[in-house]
């Protein structure tokens, strides 16, 4: 039997946050970072996400600018609100709160905002950056998996690190940054056959499916460390708790480590929220960019 360690997502981000604050204050004298959020509709998560960026950017000393926009909004009127906020120089990131309603191409928004200001890391300029693994604003939910995993083993180089999904937001921008640690990558998704055996071969595993309890613990290698992306509502109705992908009860004992859900990487992604919204106004004001890693 392994000893488990649950890695503390909460505490991480609470340290990260508390170096964001100090950098912040450092700046103050010449520059206050500006995060400008945009919520359409009245989605009840989106609406908890949002409110949550909003608070956090008050206690790390960002100044923060909300829109609040209406279901029924036309793609040229966001797309004119997004103008607005690309031509004012006060704001460093702009975060358009996904899903967006369908009348309403969500690629189409993505691409209007300032590759500069884009504090999502979504934008294709700045998926060609982390792709060529140049500079730019990489998706905070990955990021925030890199660094729990350095945190927990040091070196990725040369490790088996199986990545479940292939999202633009998550499973694909983190198989390139695994890539660009040296890891060894495997990608899957629901077309996989098979996936029982490529768990049981990988020293990592990233679940980032969306689906409840799906990894088994009898999937995991001895020893192999588990990243857990996974935010489901339970599948009893009458239940308000959030679950992971990973059942995590089975894992213990099996795993060498794991993130919990929640408390592992979803604490850790807002705070690379407010990392990449310091990093752009950093980059866009000519200023150094403080190392978090
Ligand atoms: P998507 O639905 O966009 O992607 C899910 C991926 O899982 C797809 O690539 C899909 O494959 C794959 N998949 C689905 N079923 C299976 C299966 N049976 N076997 C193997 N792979 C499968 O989700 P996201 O990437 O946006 O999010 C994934 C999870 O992470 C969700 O629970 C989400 O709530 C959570 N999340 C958490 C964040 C955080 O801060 N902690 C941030 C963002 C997301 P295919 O491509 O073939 O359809």
């Amino acid at each position: 039997m392994t000893q488990t360690h649950v890695i503390d997502g909460k505490e991480f981000a609470a340290l990260l946050k508390t170096k964001i604050a100090d950098q912040i204050l450092n700046y103050k004298q010449n520059f206050t970072p500006g995060l400008a959020t945009i919520l359409v509709g009245t989605n009840p998560s989106s609406q908890i996400y949002i409110k949550n960026k909003i608070k956090t950017s008050h206690d790390l000393g960002i100044k923060s600018y909300h829109l609040d926009l209406p279901a029924t909004i036309s793609e040229i009127a966001l797309l004119a609100e997004i103008k607005i906020l690309n031509e004012d120089s006060n704001i460093d990131g702009i975060l358009v709160q996904m899903p967006l309603p369908d009348h309403i191409d969500a690629n189409r928004i993505i691409n209007a905002i300032d590759p500069q200001k884009d504090v999502d890391g979504f934008h294709p300029i700045n998926a060609a950056a982390l792709y060529m693994n140049q500079k730019g604003l990489y998706p905070c939910t990955p990021t925030a998996c890199i660094y729990l995993l350095k945190q927990t083993l040091s070196s990725l180089r040369g490790l088996k690190t199986l990545v479940i999904g292939r999202s633009m937001i998550v499973g694909k921008p983190l198989s390139l940054m695994l890539l660009h640690e040296d890891a060894t990558i495997t990608i899957a998704h629901s077309q996989t056959i098979d996936l029982k055996t490529l768990c049981l071969e990988a020293d990592i595993i990233v679940a980032a499916i969306g689906r409840p309890h799906f990894l088994r613990g009898s999937w995991i290698k001895p020893g192999a460390v588990i990243i857990d992306v996974g935010i489901n509502r339970s599948l009893d109705p009458d239940s308000k708790k959030i679950m992971g992908d990973v059942c995590f009860e089975e894992a213990l004992g099996r795993a060498s480590a794991i993130t919990p859900v929640p408390g592992g990487v979803g604490p850790m992604t807002i705070a690379f929220l407010m990392y990449n919204t310091l990093k752009a106004a950093c980059l866009r004001r000519g200023y150094e960019v403080p190392d978090m890693f």
